[in-house]
């Protein structure tokens, strides 16, 4: 029979469920949820008892990571895919190649300590540095003593990488040119004068 309580003046709370049920319905109620319904024990949900082991496998069993396998409550596995996992794929700040996280702090370790030229002070400067440095660069060229050994050899090496700038491209044409120019201006005055001397002549 129900363990009713009395409640407000026209329901009672099913001892089964904690409900509160119309009065008039309670003995039929309590009979229906004491057989079919049982509580979750873990979120204290009503389930039906036939699909209580559903229940807790599709709500409450652990869960394993897609990406590392990891078996983890199913709340968490949001955050620990977007957040935690190392098999997750971020990015690295100075390159932005999409990498596995558990490698990014030994990629970026290398790819940090590459340099850039900076335009404004025209220093190279590891990327690693680019942020703090783009804050402080006074946009004045440095003495090279003040730059760090390491970053004076890697731009030294860099000016040895780097071709030769080519000769511009024009020069012989416009040497050419002024030849041409020059000849022809000789000759014309070679012509003029030799058409004096026959005016003269006569
Ligand atoms: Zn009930
Ligand atoms: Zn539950
Ligand atoms: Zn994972
Ligand atoms: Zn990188
Ligand atoms: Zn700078």
């Amino acid at each position: 029979m129900a363990e009713a309580s009395d409640h407000a003046d026209n329901t009672k709370i099913c001892s089964h469920c904690d409900r509160a049920i119309p009065s008039s319905n309670i003995d039929l109620h309590y009979a229906h949820c004491s057989r079919n319904l049982e509580k979750c024990k873990i979120c204290d949900d009503m389930v039906p008892r036939k699909h209580a082991e559903e229940h807790y496998s599709s709500t409450h069993a652990p869960v394993s990571c897609s990406l590392c396998n990891e078996m983890m409550e199913r709340e968490i596995l949001a955050v620990h895919k977007g957040e935690k996992c190392p098999k997750r794929i971020v990015t690295c700040d100075y390159c932005e190649f999409p990498l596995p996280a558990i490698d990014l702090s030994e990629h970026q370790e290398v790819c940090g300590n590459r340099t850039e030229l900076c335009h404004l002070c025209n220093r190279y400067i590891r990327l690693r540095e680019r942020v703090s440095h783009e804050v402080t660069c006074n946009g004045v060229p440095n003495n090279m003593a003040e730059i760090p050994r390491g970053i004076r050899e890697a731009e030294r090496e860099h000016a040895a990488r780097r071709p030769p700038p080519p000769p511009p491209q024009d020069i012989s044409t416009r040497r050419l040119l002024f030849t041409i120019a020059i000849t022809g201006i000789a000759i014309l005055i070679g012509y003029f004068i030799s058409r004096e001397n026959q005016t003269s002549d006569n």
